[in-house]
């Protein structure tokens, strides 16, 4: 990058909110993708500390069609944060300021590098509450938005896209865009936030965001219900949402994935019997939340479950919850990359039952869990298996992968699937798109893109090529 151009950005920022020393960069070379062929290295890290300096620094990149990358927390599972082209990086660590809590709206404004951990502190100050709860709670809140994420407790509240009612957004022009309000219906035109919402930094950068809350939910007890086998398991969910009653959440995962987590964590799961589990989270009032629980006791047990473990006390709840939320870090030194396909609950069987054929096909390991209430899975492409208490390799790994990945979305799509529920497209799964959405619709998306940012600089090389 021209000596100009850094001395541009030092008027603009100052010299301590700027990097570029290689070392110190290292970190943003990457996000939690564990695949480090695709790691690259930006020209310059710019940390600003409001709108108005993001906006400047846009307008110089613009001008001089420098790529401009937005990073939150860096937590992402798709490499969306990674500067693939160099260029500029904006980390929004600086801008964590929380703007108002209304507490007659129910709505919370801040600024988009607070972290979900900041942000669940805060409204809990307020007696306030928020349902997602995406896997690590350093990711941002303008990272949230810009993947749409999600999370286990989606399944009766919904994801960020439901909760998020405005945003400030700078161009790539560099203008400031308001977008959105406080209110919470609107029929207006074409929605723009929705378009902001999981756009992953190519259209703007998120400085500002307003976000809808609830009231604290009352109680919370968590089920673990053992099953002899996966299918039992699986077929459970929809049949706890067929009889009326739409948990928090509801997840499925195997033995032999929770007993790699038990020894990452040092920590127990509830049960030892059986060999696949439903985690299910379920709220309401004092007494309902009881009966609610006894009531999903009664289906799953009239339909294969071994046992069901009924947790109230909060402590426990949330180690079981930490269990189920680290899995990738327990799995990540041996992952080539985490799928999070999204099919109709009526179908999660018959992939899953699709994903075990093709781990056999290729003599491979794809550790499968996920969200059974909404149909979105977790497969892990995986190069080592852990066998007798140890990782080994998995032979040919390397060329297994791309074919791995490509049965994977091929059968994703035969049952009426799409290609990310949560994590985003980012740069490695942009090669696929094609498999879920016609030519046409692809060319509309690129048509939006190019409104937006001409010179294609805002997180070039992310969702699709140009
Ligand atoms: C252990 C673990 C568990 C996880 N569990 C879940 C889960 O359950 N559900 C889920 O949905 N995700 C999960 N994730 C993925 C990840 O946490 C989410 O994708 C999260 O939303 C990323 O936020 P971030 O701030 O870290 O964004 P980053 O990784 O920094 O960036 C992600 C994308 O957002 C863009 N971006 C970031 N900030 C802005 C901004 N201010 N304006 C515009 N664009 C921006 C980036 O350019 C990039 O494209 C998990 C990750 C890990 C490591």
């Amino acid at each position: 990058m021209k000596k100009e151009i850094i001395l541009k950005f030092k008027e603009i920022l100052g010299e301590k909110n700027l990097i570029y020393e290689k070392e110190r960069m290292l970190d943003y070379s990457h996000d939690e993708v564990s695949l480090s062929e695709i790691y690259n290295l930006p020209d310059v890290v710019l940390k600003p500390e409001n709108s108005i300096q993001i906006s400047e620094i846009i307008k110089v990149c613009n001008f001089e069609k420098i790529p401009v990358i937005a990073r939150g927390g860096g937590t992402g599972l798709s490499g969306g944060c990674i500067p693939v082209y160099g260029g500029v990086v904006i980390d929004s660590e600086n801008m964590k300021k929380v703007i108002e809590v209304d507490k007659e709206n129910f709505t919370i404004t801040v600024e988009a590098g607070l972290t979900l951990k900041e942000f669940y502190d805060v409204i809990g100050q307020y007696n306030m509450f928020f349902p997602p709860h995406p896997g690590d709670e350093s990711a941002t809140i303008g990272g949230l938005i810009a993947t749409n994420a999600g999370g286990a407790r989606a399944v009766k509240y919904g994801v960020m896209r439901n909760f998020v009612r405005g945003i400030e957004v700078v161009l790539a022009d560099g203008s400031i865009e308001n977008i959105g309000g406080k209110y919470k219906k609107s029929s207006s035109g074409y929605s723009l936030l929705n378009l902001f919402i999981g756009s992953e930094g190519t259209l703007g950068i998120i400085t500002k965001a307003t976000i809808s809350l609830m009231p604290p939910l009352e109680k919370i007890y968590t089920l673990i219900v053992p099953f002899e086998n996966l299918q039992q398991a699986i077929k459970n969910g929809p049949l706890i949402i067929q009889n009326g009653i739409i948990p928090l959440a509801i997840e499925f995962l195997e033995k032999t994935t929770v007993k790699l987590v038990e020894k990452y964590l040092n920590k127990k799961w509830p049960c030892e019997i059986g060999n696949t589990y439903l985690m299910i989270m379920v709220d309401g009032s004092q007494d309902e939340t009881l009966k609610i629980a006894e009531k999903i006791a009664e289906i799953v047990t009239e339909n294969g479950a071994l046992d069901v473990f009924i947790i109230e006390d909060e402590k426990r709840q949330r180690e079981v919850l930490d269990i189920r939320s680290m899995i990738y870090e327990a799995l990540k030194s041996n992952t080539i990359e985490i799928l999070d396909v999204s099919v109709p609950i009526s179908k999660i069987y018959d992939f899953v039952c699709e994903v075990k054929k093709i781990e056999k096909k290729y003599s491979t390991y794809i550790p499968t869990y996920g969200h059974a209430g909404d149909g979105n899975v977790h497969n892990h492409i995986m190069k080592g298996k852990f066998e007798e208490d140890k990782w080994i390799e998995i032979e040919n790994w390397r060329e297994k992968y791309k074919m791995v990945k490509y049965d994977i979305y091929s059968v994703a799509k035969k049952l009426d699937g799409i290609i990310s529920g949560e994590h985003g497209i980012g740069y490695l799964k942009k090669e696929y798109l094609g498999l879920f959405f016609t030519e046409k619709q692809i060319e509309i998306m690129k048509e939006i893109k190019k409104i937006f940012d001409p010179n294609n600089i805002l997180n070039p090389g992310k969702i699709f090529e140009k």
